[in-house]
């Protein structure tokens, strides 16, 4: 049974936190308000550090 949505698209990289160094997660996505096939995918970490990475979807 495959889980929805849950974890990001293969081709997306998990960062990890430039404090800590651990592994982000990712908290959310949010539609570009300029372009349509961007999106925004905000990873958190414990630390409070958040990181907004750009994904181009087809
Ligand atoms: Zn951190």
């Amino acid at each position: 049974m495959p889980s929805k949505s849950t974890s990001p698209p293969p081709d997306t990289k998990q960062p990890s936190c430039p404090a800590c160094g651990i592994a982000m997660r990712l908290e959310r996505r949010l539609p570009d308000p300029r372009y349509i096939n961007i999106q925004h995918m905000i990873f958190g970490c414990t630390c409070g550090w958040t990181s907004d990475q750009l994904i181009a979807e087809k």
